[in-house]
């Protein structure tokens, strides 16, 4: 269709629109053939339970809107987490349960307090539901440091535990020390990655009002395809959440999503195993990654976090995608050195490391 007029690209815009900075995600190649390592899904497939309970549900019922309240779902996570329905607050991906949490909680006259390297898409939210943020760097060995964020007037905090994407965990105390120096704001932490190997703040809810706990599906359970994630929190904070959703959309999870999430909560075993499964891997591809001379930040995710003190880290992506595979480099101060490597099954590793091997000498004086 030929437009009437000319009109400038944005002219119809809202100001919001026009200053916004979308999140980026990871490609996702048409090419078949590529080992994907780039946006820390996981290897294996969703458990066989999952998909037996996707089949059914596409069998019955698809004509009717699906339960708005998911009430299935928030079941099996609360039985799972030992916490009440109640508690729960499940959404389409995690990231659209931290943008209503955003909106819920972080609209305040003082700053969000956010790491400086951290998930990115937080600062995406803050800027869609103008939230001031106020940045607080990582150390020089780019960890978190809770006293960082104590004793300082905040409308709100937010970390990743473990971070992304360095893939550093900080241990349950000192999340339970974050919880207090900030009794009357909301802490969210984000747990997208804690099933590889970090401890889960879920515990703390009961004796923390302030206390948001986000998980996904797409990663430890093997489902980043049907958008599943959660809140989990007191019922007051559960409350704010269910009053934005239902000012945005009644019904975010869909009959096959419900179905099988709660089945993937069920297959206790086939999670166990594959997530022991990843972790091994990634011990096993860090100790290979030390032998090529990369330095690894300790990893409690499904990646890891390296650089190469003899090589540009976004030639080295670059490269490596030559010999089909695919990494993340962040060009982004502090972390451009950086590559995160999503960990794959032990072919893929395998792949990888000759990717590398060839891709180190031949860029052998590119720094
Ligand atoms: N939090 C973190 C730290 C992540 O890395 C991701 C994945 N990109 C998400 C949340 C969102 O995951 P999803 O929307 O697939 O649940």
């Amino acid at each position: 269709m030929v437009p009437r007029a000319q009109m400038a690209n944005d002219a119809l815009w809202s100001p919001v629109v026009r200053g916004l900075v979308p999140y980026t995600p990871g490609e996702q190649p048409r090419l078949s053939g590529l080992v994907k390592l780039n946006t820390n899904e996981n290897p294996y497939p969703p458990s066989p339970r999952v998909i037996d309970a996707i089949t059914a549900a596409a069998q019955q019922g698809l004509q009717l809107y699906p339960d708005p309240e998911s009430t299935a779902l928030r079941q099996a996570i609360g039985t799972y987490h030992g916490l009440d329905a109640a508690c729960i607050f499940p959404g389409n991906g995690s990231d659209e349960v931290l943008a209503h949490a955003f909106f819920a909680f972080f609209q305040q006259t003082q700053p969000l307090l956010v790491p400086d390297v951290t998930y990115s898409f937080y600062r995406v939210y803050c800027q869609l539901y103008g939230i001031r943020a106020q940045l607080v760097p990582l150390d020089a060995s780019l960890q978190i440091h809770v006293a960082d964020y104590a004793a300082r007037p905040a409308g709100g905090v937010v970390i990743a535990n473990p971070n992304a994407p360095t893939g550093t965990a900080l241990p349950l105390a000192e999340i339970e020390s974050l919880l207090s120096s900030q009794p009357d704001t909301v802490v969210l932490v984000d747990e997208a990655y804690v099933d590889f190997g970090a401890q889960s703040a879920m515990a703390l809810i009961p004796s923390h009002p302030n206390l948001l706990v986000v998980h996904t599906l797409s990663k430890s359970r093997s489902l980043a395809g049907l958008r599943v994630g959660f809140a989990a929190g007191q019922p007051h904070l559960i409350d704010a959440l269910v009053r934005v959703k239902n000012s945005f959309n009644s019904y975010p999870l869909d009959r096959l999503a419900v179905a099988g999430a709660v089945a993937a909560y069920e297959d206790v075993a086939y999670f166990e195993q594959t997530r022991h499964a990843v972790m091994q891997s990634r011990d096993a591809l860090t100790l290979e990654l030390w032998r090529l001379g990369f330095e690894v930040l300790p990893s409690a995710a499904n990646f890891v976090f390296a650089r190469h003190p003899a090589h540009d880290g976004a030639a080295l992506a670059a490269r490596l995608r030559e010999h089909g595979v695919l990494v993340r480099h962040f060009a982004q101060p502090r972390i451009d050195p950086y590559l995160r490597i999503t960990i794959g099954t032990p072919t893929q590793c395998e792949a990888l490391m000759r990717a590398l091997k060839h891709s180190l000498s031949f860029g052998a004086a590119q720094k």
